[in-house]
């Protein structure tokens, strides 16, 4: 059955919903989910691309992901929280931060990625 996520930045500002896709949620221990959360991972959940929409103002940053082709960030512009992380690999799925999620409780994570590149003070859990 199709379930619907929403969420939103810190001010809520920003706010967003889709539908969930049926791909695993994962935690991902990139230089790139670092730099981009702050912490030393991101925490994600797919939301299916044609059904995601966002309310209110959102800023995207470009970046060449590690296959070499594009992927984006997006966050809001008031107040900084991230919200999205989309690529053109992946271009049927949106992936929205479990932190901006209404219900946090929702994400279950089930993939851990690139687990080589985490730093000593957040090490993943084995799976
Ligand atoms: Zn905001
Ligand atoms: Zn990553």
């Amino acid at each position: 059955m199709a379930e619907t996520i929403s969420g939103g930045c810190k001010c809520g500002a920003a706010r967003y919903r889709g539908t969930l896709a049926d791909v695993p949620m994962f935690r991902c221990y990139c230089r790139d989910c670092q730099q981009l959360t702050g912490g030393g991972h991101s925490e994600m959940v797919p939301l299916i691309a044609e059904t995601f929409q966002v309310d209110g103002p959102r800023a995207e940053y470009q970046m060449t992901g590690g296959s070499g082709r594009p992927t984006w960030s997006s966050f809001c512009p008031t107040c900084g929280s991230p919200l999205t992380r989309r690529s053109e690999r992946m271009a049927h799925c949106v992936y929205v931060h479990a932190s901006s999620l209404d219900e946090p409780g929702r994400y279950t994570p089930s993939r851990t990625l690139h687990a080589d590149a985490a730093q000593p003070w957040d090490t993943p859990f084995s799976e």
